[in-house]
């Protein structure tokens, strides 16, 4: 996925692991994510499945721009929904 911020740079996901995504993820999907891997362990010994964790938990993915910080919210669609700029009034 490419996504163009409104500064200009350009984002690509394309190489991984990066410092550009992030996962958020709320408490409740913890929970989900640890259940998760707790029935892989408890079923196999071991966790293989990370991705498809991530991704059953309902994570959110990220994209943080490198050049100006902006963070893109990518939507279930795939497709990015909201963007969120620093509030200048709490800049170091
Ligand atoms: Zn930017």
């Amino acid at each position: 996925m490419k996504v163009v911020c409104k500064c200009g740079f350009v984002m690509s996901d394309s190489g991984s692991p990066n410092d550009m995504e992030h996962l958020l993820i709320s408490d409740r999907q913890v929970e989900v994510l640890q259940d998760l891997v707790d029935s892989e362990v408890a079923a196999d010994g071991e966790v293989q499945m990370w991705p498809e964790h991530w991704e059953e938990s309902g994570a959110t993915e990220i994209l943080k721009c490198e050049q100006c910080g902006r963070l893109h919210v990518i939507g279930s669609d795939g497709r990015v929904s909201h963007v969120y700029i620093r509030d200048p009034d709490t800049e170091p």
